[in-house]
């Protein structure tokens, strides 16, 4: 009985030495521990990455923390959505086997000094309009990385900077862990799932899948500079405000193409109302 109930409720932990007596027993047992930072208000997007991680790994541990480390003061901190029982019910039923849900106080005790500072491909880009951005990540999930210590870790192309910037980090600091990459989910009609969605008015859910599109349209093009210029038109006519970038990149280094690129990618952020939407694709 007590089993049963038990087998119902995922485990929900709050504090590192709770945390790392699970994983403790669980690397006991031989079990490979795979692992999903989000920051919670789960779409389907996260859950695919939850399935991913339980494909390759025996255990996964999914943490929920909106780290106010990478939110600059004007920010959307005080308003990401949060639903914390919501997301308990989701997991739950994807699969998740502990999620991991640390208050700020955990995670930046009074007298927390360090920061974790990327270059390469945290240059440039979201860099440019969010300074802070990068520093906050790599330095939240380094410390969600030495709490948990998974096997390995998946991450969504969603945010291929961000991605590419972990991927560095784990390889600067002989980190080992394996990094998954995630395809983006998207809604049938292109607009890719994003918690931020839920900020969006109907009218300006209507237009967003525009971006999508666009991106389409600059990947399918024989001259993507100008493609590009002409996407930014076809955007603003659609209703969106101001374009932060869309810039087609080296896929590995996130710097612009040369004759050692391999693969290239097209990169946007802007604005849609008070939202601001990120997507990128592949360019063959
Ligand atoms: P977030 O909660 O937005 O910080 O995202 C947590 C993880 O989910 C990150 O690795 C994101 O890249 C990933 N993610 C967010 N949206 C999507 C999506 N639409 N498809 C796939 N992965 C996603």
């Amino acid at each position: 009985m007590i089993d049963a109930m038990a087998a119902s409720s995922l485990r929900r932990v709050r504090d590192v030495p709770e945390l790392r007596a699970e994983m403790n027993i669980w690397k006991t047992n031989g079990a490979k521990i795979g692992f999903v930072p989000t920051m919670g208000a789960l779409h389907a997007g996260h859950l695919d990455l939850v399935k991913r991680a339980k494909d390759r790994a025996d255990k996964v541990v999914v943490s929920i923390f909106v780290n106010p480390l990478q939110f600059a003061p004007t920010e959307d901190l005080d308003r990401y959505p949060r639903d914390e029982a919501g997301d308990v019910e989701k997991l739950q039923a994807a699969g998740c086997d502990l999620v991991y849900l640390p208050t700020v106080d955990v995670l930046y005790p009074q007298g927390f000094v360090s920061r974790i500072e990327m270059q390469g491909p945290a240059m440039g880009l979201e860099t440019d309009f969010r300074p802070q951005f990068f520093s906050g990540v790599a330095t939240v999930v380094m410390k969600l990385f030495n709490q948990v210590g998974p096997d390995l870790a998946v991450f969504g192309e969603k945010d291929f900077q961000q991605l590419a910037v972990i991927r560095a980090m784990v390889r600067d600091f002989n980190l080992p862990i394996e990094i998954v990459g995630a395809p983006t989910t998207r809604e049938a009609d292109g607009l890719a799932l994003s918690s931020r969605n839920a900020y969006l008015s109907p009218q300006e859910r209507a237009a967003a899948p525009e971006l999508h599109r666009q991106l389409q349209a600059v990947a399918a093009s024989p001259a993507p500079e100008t493609a590009i210029q002409q996407a930014k038109a076809a955007l603003a006519a659609a209703g969106f405000g101001k374009i932060d970038y869309i810039a087609l990149r080296d896929a590995d280094t996130l710097g612009p193409i040369t004759e050692a690129t391999r693969a290239r990618r097209l990169l946007a952020a802007l604005w849609l109302g008070k939202t601001r939407l990120i997507d990128n694709i592949a360019v063959a």
